[in-house]
């Protein structure tokens, strides 16, 4: 299990990890009724820096919102029980923070409404990188990404998440390390947890929103980063067999950061090596959330 740091933040109290317990009652368990996200803070020997804290903490209450589930903390308080988890914790290591609320102790009832109780927590652990950053393997795989005729894909919720556990069984079933997922037309919608990114004729292309990818904040920066480099990042759908003749493919996301595809369905991308944009674009990243470029220093919260 995961590396959990002591202290950890429950309905609005410090406490340690093994005294945040809840009833096997809890709706979420049932239902998947839980909302979540993923945030980064990296520690550059000087400070720690929490990623567009700002923007999860929105998207964090968004989510919940297609159903009615209620976050009953501002985002101010959201925020700093964020950063306090990391003073807390005297963090002084790179880190994944994971702050979520579900649908506590509401028996089997499917009516939920803003009255529902809900319970809110956040643990932090240390985290280095996700995938080996020379790159993975990817695959088309037979599952659709949910459409948006069935799910909210923008709501980050626990049962959204069972589209990506079965996505991922299979892509590692068959050899890759990674899933990529086509949209209910058949373009490409995403991976389980990550957005994607192809480079053709040195312009990115990302599936546009209304292919059912989740509206990543990785994706945001990338898309925001690209432009102010002057390479062209056009919105729009991509078809699987596009995939395979594109000259490189990213994938973006908080914990996968930016991962380069360098074999999609068992054809080699490029010169089957990171390529030269996705690895400026790894660059140009790790040097924002690390502070090195002042330029983006809005997106970073120092936590000391
Ligand atoms: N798509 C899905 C399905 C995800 O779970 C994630 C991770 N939150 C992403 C994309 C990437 O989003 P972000 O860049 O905000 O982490």
């Amino acid at each position: 299990s995961l590396p959990i740091s002591k202290y950890v933040w429950f309905d609005g109290k410090f406490t340690t990890l093994d005294k945040a317990k809840v009833p096997i009652t809890t709706h979420a368990i049932h239902y998947g009724t839980s909302v979540f996200e993923g945030i980064r803070a990296y520690w550059n020997e000087n400070n720690l820096f929490i990623f567009r804290l700002d923007e999860h903490v929105k998207r964090f209450r968004k989510s919940g919102q297609f159903y009615n589930i209620s976050l009953n903390f501002s985002d101010q308080a959201i925020s700093n029980a964020i950063i306090g988890i990391c003073e807390k914790n005297k963090i002084k290591k790179s880190c994944y923070i994971r702050p979520f609320y579900f649908v506590g102790d509401y028996g089997i009832n499917l009516h939920v409404t803003e009255k529902a109780p809900t319970n809110v927590a956040i643990f932090t652990f240390p985290f280095g990188d996700l995938f080996s950053k020379n790159g993975i393997t990817a695959g088309v795989g037979s599952w659709r990404k949910f459409s948006d005729m069935s799910n909210p894909p923008q709501a980050k919720m626990g049962g959204n998440y069972l589209n990506s556990i079965i996505a991922t069984q299979e892509a590692k079933r068959s050899g890759y390390d990674e899933a990529i997922l086509l949209d209910h037309n058949g373009n490409v919608s995403e991976a389980p947890g990550e957005n994607i990114f192809i480079v053709r004729e040195e312009q990115l292309i990302t599936p546009p929103l209304s292919s059912s990818a989740l509206n990543g904040i990785t994706r945001d920066a990338i898309i925001k980063i690209a432009k102010n480099l002057n390479i062209d990042v056009t919105e729009t759908e991509i078809s699987r067999s596009e995939l395979v003749i594109s000259d490189e493919i990213f994938l973006t996301g908080t914990a996968a950061e930016i991962t380069p595809i360098i074999s999609m369905n068992g054809k080699k991308i490029g010169d089957g090596k990171p390529g030269h944009i996705t690895k400026k674009m790894m660059k140009e990243y790790t040097d924002i959330v690390m502070n090195k470029n002042q330029n983006y220093s809005d997106w970073l919260t120092a936590v000391y």
